[in-house]
C-alpha cells in the first residue's frame, strides 16, 4: 500500500514557518499584507477567499478583503487593482478566478504589479519560471505546494525520473511542469488531445493529475511504486451520507491508485491545504523583497 502524503501536516509546518518569521520582519518595522479582492457571490470562491483571509491573519499579515458585485464594471476593478499597486501596507494582491463574464480576467492579471502577484500569474511571473528565474519569481501556489509534497519524498533532485503532468492549463498543468523540469525530471505533458494516456501515465515515476474528472486516473494508469499527486477537487454526490449530500474527490481512482502507488495525495488533504500555505509563503517572500530583507528560502 502506498505512503499517504500529509499535505494538512506540511502545509501546517509551512504556515508555522511563515508565522515565524513573518514576526521577525513586524518588529523589524514591515508587516506583510495580503488583499484578496471577489467579484460576484460564487459560493466555492467565497469560501476559498474567507479561508485565505483568515489564514493570512493567523500569520500575523495585514489581510484585507475586498468584496465587489457581480455586476462591477471591469474599470471599477483595473481601478481597485491599482491602488492596491501603489499601496504600500500590501504585498500582495490576489484576484479570486473565475471573474464574471463580463470582465476580461485576464486584463485584471496584468494590471497587478508583478512584485505584488503572489499568484504568480502574470506574464513577468510566467516568463520568469519557463526561463529559469525562480529567485526572483513568483511561482503558482498550487504547483508550489505539490512540488514541496514531492521534494519531502523524493528530494529536491528529480534527475533521471520521468514525470507525467495530465492536464496543461496555465494555473496548474503548464507551470507544474516548468517546476518539474527545473528540478530536472524528464516531463511530459498531456491533455485531452493525448492518445494512450493510460500508457504514457504507466511510464510516469511522478504522476500528477490536475483535468478536473473525478477518478479519471485508474489504478492500472499508476506505474508500480510511483509517487501520484493529485491535485483535483471535485466535489461529487454522496447519497451515502444522506439526501442531497456531497463529498470531494480528485482525479485519481484513490482506493484503486494506493495499491499500486509508492505515495500517493489524498484528497481531500493532499494538495489542497499545500495552496494556501504556499499564498502565505509567497506573500511573505514579497514583504522581505519590499522591505529589502533576504526572503526565506
Ligand atoms: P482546467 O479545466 O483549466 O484544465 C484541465 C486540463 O485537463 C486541460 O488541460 C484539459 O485538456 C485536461 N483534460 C480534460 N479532460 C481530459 C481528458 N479526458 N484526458 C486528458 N486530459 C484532459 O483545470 P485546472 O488546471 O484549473 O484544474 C484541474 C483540477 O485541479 C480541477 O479539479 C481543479 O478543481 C483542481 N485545482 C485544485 C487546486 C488546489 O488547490 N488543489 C487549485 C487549482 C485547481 P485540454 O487543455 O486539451 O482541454
Amino acid at each position: 500500500m502506498a505512503e499517504i502524503i500529509d499535505g494538512k501536516a506540511v502545509a501546517a509546518e509551512v504556515v508555522e514557518k511563515v508565522t515565524a518569521e513573518a514576526a521577525e520582519l513586524i518588529a523589524a518595522g514591515t508587516t506583510p499584507g495580503l488583499a484578496v479582492v471577489i467579484v460576484g457571490e460564487d459560493p466555492a470562491s467565497q469560501v476559498y477567499v474567507a479561508s485565505k483571509s483568515k489564514k493570512a491573519k493567523e500569520c500575523g499579515f495585514h489581510s484585507v478583503q475586498h468584496t465587489l458585485p457581480a455586476d462591477t464594471p471591469p474599470q471599477d476593478l483595473v481601478a481597485l487593482v491599482e491602488a492596491l499597486n501603489n499601496d504600500p501596507s500590501i504585498h500582495g494582491i490576489l484576484v479570486q478566478l473565475p471573474l464574471p463574464d463580463h470582465v476580461d480576467a485576464g486584463r485584471i492579471i496584468q494590471t497587478i504589479a508583478p512584485e505584488k502577484d503572489v499568484d504568480g500569474f502574470h506574464f513577468i511571473n510566467v516568463g520568469k519560471l519557463g526561463t529559469g528565474e525562480l529567485a526572483t519569481a513568483f511561482v503558482p501556489c498550487t504547483p508550489a505546494g505539490s512540488m514541496l509534497l514531492l521534494e519531502r519524498l523524493r528530494g529536491k533532485d528529480l534527475s533521471g525520473l520521468s514525470a507525467v503532468v495530465v492536464g496543461r492549463s496555465n494555473i496548474v498543468g503548464k507551470p507544474m511542469a516548468n517546476l518539474l523540469l527545473a528540478a530536472n525530471a524528464t516531463v511530459t505533458i498531456a491533455h485531452s488531445r493525448t492518445k494512450d494516456l493510460p500508457a504514457l501515465a504507466r511510464t510516469a515515476d511522478i504522476l500528477v493529475a490536475a483535468v478536473g474528472r473525478p477518478g479519471m486516473v485508474k489504478g492500472d494508469w499508476v506505474k508500480p511504486g510511483a509517487t501520484v499527486i493529485d491535485v483535483g477537487i471535485n466535489r461529487i454526490p454522496a447519497p451515502e451520507r444522506g439526501e442531497g449530500k456531497t463529498r470531494l474527490v480528485g482525479d485519481v481512482a484513490f482506493e484503486e491508485a494506493e495499491k499500486v502507488a509508492g505515495a500517493i495525495t489524498p484528497v481531500p488533504g493532499g494538495v489542497g491545504p499545500m495552496t494556501i500555505a504556499m499564498l502565505m509563503a509567497n506573500t511573505l517572500v514579497s514583504a522581505c523583497r519590499a522591505a529589502g530583507h533576504k526572503p526565506p528560502v
